[in-house]
């Protein structure tokens, strides 16, 4: 067996002893792949194919034991680490170059205690998974809208699911996490135990350490709600834009919106004259029973002439399917914002932006915030966001590799001068590349960013969990 080589990030090799690697693996319960291993390639790829990282070992752990030998292991050889959950993070933080990657997607574990309204949840186990196993009880965890994403990542950084102006965002149901430090020890972080871990992880997880498991409290929801799903002529997107606006300004906290300026799909009743064209689509969610959700969201049906109008009663699982929009391998930058308000120049600035998106994937959207997330204080958790009134994302989506500098050049572009109409602030979990060098991590938590890099020196001195090349806490901004 050869020693495993890896890129140290900035070009040069260094090679770790192979008897070492040897009784590595030996000490590991789940698979260790480096390099020259079969199954390396596989490990090392994430949802985005614009991500292409090569770590020195995937370390893929089958519990808590193999957590604390990967992390020992990679402080003994000096390794920056990364975590992997469900694997979809877009700036492809989940695997670090030239280090050691705790891969924690198999870690699939659910327990549900429906009486107590609590579930625990392992790091590997992606949204769809979770929505399955506690709506069995209707029940749900607020933590995103796409079944395919992780739960990890997702909640770490905060957590927007379909349900957060009802119930706020993952983190505020979050009750306690299991972390392996940087040390190798293993803390359980609560409001009483470790409670500085545990308000930094609400908001800025990844970066203290490994969780192992999360205990969510759990919320009454579905199984079936009233969802809107409306696609309106781009000719017109401005108006509906602004009535939509005046909508979000009054509508309960049981409706959560989503507005996307894109180009109209193929699909069933699309006129033939409007699909590829510019098209704005607005989607909502809606808490409670059907017949008063259909009449609360009729609204945003008539908020024009639609296009086409897929309204009515669904699942509160289905309402997550993701993978027809969002597939595994396609090419991937998004990049996000938060408004205090929805000017009019902003509304001018996104449809006039969308439009020339050079794929038809891509989009910009508007995420409607507000009700119960916005009701918690902003120092209490990491996340610092709770005055916004949506986030605004560009999501570049594209599939021919060769027009990814044109995609990338739209989706910047297009992200500079949008920004000039926010507060400034971004959520973590859209961050752009690390290419990017945006002082990320002062733009994603604003005024706790102090207390997290203090945090962060104290739970991690030097600065073992990395994410990917610079998303680091340490520092302050992208360092590639
Ligand atoms: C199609 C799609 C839809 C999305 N929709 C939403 C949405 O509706 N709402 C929303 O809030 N976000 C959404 N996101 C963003 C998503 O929350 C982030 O990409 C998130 O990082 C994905 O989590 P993951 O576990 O799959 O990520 P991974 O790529 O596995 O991990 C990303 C980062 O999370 C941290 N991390 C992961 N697991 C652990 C762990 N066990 N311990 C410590 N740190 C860990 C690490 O820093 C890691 O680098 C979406 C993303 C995609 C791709």
């Amino acid at each position: 067996m050869r020693g495993s080589k890896h890129h140290s990030g900035v070009g040069s090799l260094r090679e770790i002893p192979e008897e070492e690697v040897r009784a590595f693996r030996k000490r590991m319960a789940g698979t260790v792949f480096t390099h020259d291993d079969e199954g390396y390639h596989d490990a090392r790829q994430v949802w985005n194919g614009l991500i292409n990282h090569y770590p020195a070992v995937v370390a893929r752990c089958s519990g808590v034991a193999d957590v604390v030998e990967a992390v020992d292991f990679a402080r003994e050889h000096d390794l920056p680490v990364s975590i992997r959950g469900g694997g979809h993070n877009v700036a492809g933080t989940a695997v670090v170059d030239g280090g050691l990657v705790v891969d924690l997607s198999e870690r699939k574990g659910i327990h549900v205690d429906p009486d107590a309204r609590r579930a625990r949840v392992e790091p590997g186990v992606t949204l769809g998974e979770l929505t399955r196993e506690t709506q069995v009880f209707g029940l749900a965890v607020p933590g995103g809208m796409a079944a395919d994403t992780g739960v990890a990542g997702s909640t770490l950084g905060g957590g927007l699911g379909w349900i957060r102006r009802k119930y706020g965002l993952g983190i505020d149901s979050l009750r306690s996490v299991d972390v392996v430090l940087a040390d190798g020890s293993f803390v359980r972080a609560s409001p009483s135990d470790h409670g500085d871990l545990f308000w930094a992880i609400r908001g800025a997880g990844g970066q203290f350490g490994a969780v192992t498991s999360f205990e969510f409290d759990l919320h009454p929801v579905g199984p079936e709600i009233a969802s809107a799903m409306v696609y309106y002529p781009g000719d017109n997107s401005r108006e509906v834009l602004r009535a939509y606006r005046e909508y979000t300004e009054s509508c309960p906290d049981e409706v959560t919106t989503l507005a996307f300026h894109s180009f109209a799909p193929g699909g069933d009743g699309v006129p033939e004259s409007a699909r590829g064209e510019p098209a704005l689509g607005i989607m909502a969610c809606h808490v409670g029973p059907v017949e008063e959700g259909e009449r609360v969201l009729r609204p945003l049906r008539e908020l024009g002439d639609p296009l086409v109008d897929y309204s009515g009663p669904t699942t509160y699982a289905d309402i997550h399917d993701s993978e027809g929009a969002y597939p595994h391998g396609r090419n991937y930058y998004w990049k996000s914002m938060y408004l205090d308000e929805l000017g009019d120049d902003c509304i001018d600035l996104l449809v006039e932006r969308a439009s020339v998106a050079p794929s038809h994937h891509s989009s910009v959207t508007l995420w409607q915030l507000g009700g119960e997330m916005n009701r918690v204080d902003a120092d209490d958790t990491a996340f610092p966001h709770r005055d916004a009134a949506f986030m605004l994302s560009v999501e570049a989506t594209w599939d021919d590799p060769h027009t990814s500098s044109q995609n990338l050049d739209w989706a910047r572009e297009t992200w500079e001068h949008l920004w000039e109409q926010s507060d400034r602030s971004l959520y973590v979990n859209f961050p752009g590349l690390a290419a990017d060098r945006t002082d990320l991590m002062r733009a994603a938590f604003g005024d706790h960013y102090e207390r997290l890099a203090e945090l962060k020196a104290e739970y991690d001195p030097t600065t073992l969990f990395r994410s990917h090349n610079g998303l680091s806490l340490a520092g302050g901004t992208t360092g590639e």
